[in-house]
């Protein structure tokens, strides 16, 4: 389960699913009192409810159609045992059905892919175009002032060039305010080259086999071996630290 809510209880592979949900299994930001809901997407308020999307206060649904108790049930069992046979009851949403291309989504900041990887596992893939910002200038991201004082509001209309990847982008007022509010200089990348930096600065979603650096004590750690920093087992970082 990812982002829950309070009260839930029997609630499988879900996420954002909450207060007061009973049985509730491979669905998505579906809450108040549900129960028995599989593989829904928004539904609140409703019980027995089988592939729907956006219901509420339902009973006995299947792909947003009504059925009685008995015929509900009925389809409800062939539909999973028909799943069953074909490996996929169990499952949450397979990624193929994801209206995003895995390259614009988070996944692939942590599990970074090529677009022939992502490809062969069927999985959507969006080529995206650059699209040249509507600019009256272009200035290099080196030449902006340090000072936000010291630059006019036209930058507003101006395509900044990224230092590192020479890729164009505007600014937007909101931002500008900000910046000057908080006496901080324009930034010179790109804003998907920011994201990139500040993603690299985390560790990677695995952990690998190491020695305790003060008792030799095996542990798991996200750092890996090249790491320079010293990494010791939470018996040896408590007598550290307290
Ligand atoms: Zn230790």
């Amino acid at each position: 389960m990812y982002a829950f809510g309070y009260g839930n209880e029997k609630c499988y592979d879900s996420l954002e699913i909450g207060t007061n949900a009973t049985s509730t299994l491979f669905s998505i930001s579906s809450w108040n009192n549900i129960t028995d809901l599989l593989y829904c997407f928004a539904c609140h308020s409703s019980q027995n409810l089988f592939g729907c999307i956006g219901l509420k206060q339902k009973k006995y649904c299947i792909l947003n159609k009504q059925y009685t108790k008995e015929k509900y049930e009925q389809i409800v069992g062939q539909i999973v045992g028909q799943m069953v046979a074909r490996k996929e009851w169990g499952e949450f949403f397979p990624t193929a059905m994801s209206c995003f291309g895995y390259n614009e989504s988070m996944a692939m900041d942590f599990y970074p892919m090529t677009k022939a990887e992502v490809s062969k596992k069927g999985w959507s893939w969006h080529d995206m175009v650059e699209k040249k910002p509507d600019a009256t200038r272009m200035i290099p991201g080196a030449r902006l002032p340090d000072r936000t004082a010291d630059i006019p509001d036209d930058v507003l209309h101006w395509a900044i060039q990224c230092e590192a990847t020479g890729r164009l982008f505007k600014l937007i007022p909101q931002e500008l305010k900000f910046y000057r509010d908080q006496k901080l200089p324009i930034p010179r990348l790109h804003p998907d080259e920011r994201h990139r930096r500040r993603m690299a600065m985390r560790n990677p979603r695995r952990v690998c086999d190491r020695a305790c650096a003060k008792c030799g004590a095996k542990i798991q750690t996200t750092y890996s071996h090249e790491r320079l920093e010293i990494v010791v087992c939470e018996e040896c970082y408590l007598k550290e630290v307290y």
